[in-house]
């Protein structure tokens, strides 16, 4: 990004994702979460670190290795219409081909008829139906659109389902159907997933475990349960207190946590503790000293000076002082 400049997308972050869970990633636009994602699988290379998947270095792997490794992982994109047919007003695949062509790339199902079948049966399971397969993408509504996508990327019978963004392009009404969907596949299949989203209600209904992201920072990481009961880091409290809470009686108690000023640049981030800038505990420290990566209570991970009892002494005090402040 110009003479001598580095942007980090994605910097110091690290994670396990366990088999058969659903890990979420939340953050703002710009925070990092797709980069993390599209690295995983390895759309984008890394310039430093490693993702490991069963054991095997993603990056690493050779030709073959990653051949195989692709049948295993695979992606589902925000903007179905996109994913599914870059030329609307020309469309050159049908829904029989779009699914198909993984297989084939894959050499799997080589018997043309079996294919068809397989189609017709990955079109049932996302809730659509044979007489779809004939048809183009723009044919369809959105939320046809992305069970479509997600029919594909069940094509090769993946083990690992990267959903980027899936349910954002979307109406509201058709989101929750979509993340229903991706639940009971999930059963069905056994499936893992890494669900990225912005929007933290929706990724609550899915995860067991989320990470929030703030500008290419892992900022906090614990159960589904935990986050929402009590959110530790002042971005995360920040972005639950804009969730409204369908309780008048509570919604009039609670305040939002207005984040003042605008999101850094990544070209440029804040010195010491990248939220800085917006947080409204920001100290002395936090410009100076980059905040650790710690284990709070047991699998509750957070990056604040207000829980570390060097930086500012004792965590207890503080964490209690900083929740009440912020209604939690
Ligand atoms: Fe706020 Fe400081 Fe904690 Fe960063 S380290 S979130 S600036 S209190």
């Amino acid at each position: 990004m110009g003479k001598g400049q580095t942007l980090k997308a994605v910097d110091g972050v690290s994670f396990e994702i366990k088999k058969g869970e659903t890990f979420g990633i939340v953050g703002e636009s710009g925070c990092g979460k797709s980069t993390a994602g599209r690295t995983i699988i390895g759309l984008y290379d890394k310039t430093d670190g490693e993702v490991i998947y069963d054991g095997k270095n993603v990056h690493k792997m050779n030709e073959k290795e990653r051949f195989v490794f692709h049948r295993k992982m695979q992606m589902i994109f925000q903007d179905p219409y996109a994913s599914l047919n870059p030329r609307s007003t020309n469309p050159r695949s049908t829904v029989q081909e779009i699914i198909s062509e993984p297989m084939e790339v894959q050499g799997l199902y080589p018997n043309k008829k079996e294919r068809r079948e397989r189609v017709y049966q990955l079109l049932e399971d996302v809730g659509l139906n044979r007489d779809h397969a004939n048809r183009y993408p723009h044919e369809f509504s959105g939320g046809q659109r992305q069970r479509i996508g997600i029919a594909r990327a069940l094509s090769l019978d993946p083990d690992f389902i990267i959903a980027d963004e899936p349910i954002s392009a979307l109406d509201v009404s058709v989101q929750a159907q979509v993340v229903n969907l991706l639940k009971g596949l999930q059963k069905k299949k056994g499936l893992t997933y890494l669900f990225i989203a912005h929007d933290l209600s929706m990724v609550k209904h899915i995860s067991d475990r989320i990470g929030v992201m703030y500008l290419g920072h892992l900022v906090e990481l614990t159960t589904s349960d935990d986050l929402y009961s009590k959110p530790l880091h002042p971005y995360t409290q920040a972005l639950l207190s804009a969730i409204p809470i369908p309780d008048p009686d509570v919604e009039d108690m609670r305040e939002r946590i207005i984040l003042k000023g605008e999101l850094p640049s990544p070209m440029n981030p804040p010195s010491g503790c990248v939220f800085r800038t917006r947080c409204p505990h920001a100290m002395d420290a936090c410009a100076t000293i980059k905040p650790e990566w710690q284990e709070i209570e047991k699998n509750h991970f957070v990056a604040c000076h207000l829980y570390n009892q060097e930086v500012i002494g004792r965590k207890d005090d503080k964490l209690a002082a900083a929740s009440k402040e912020n209604g939690y």
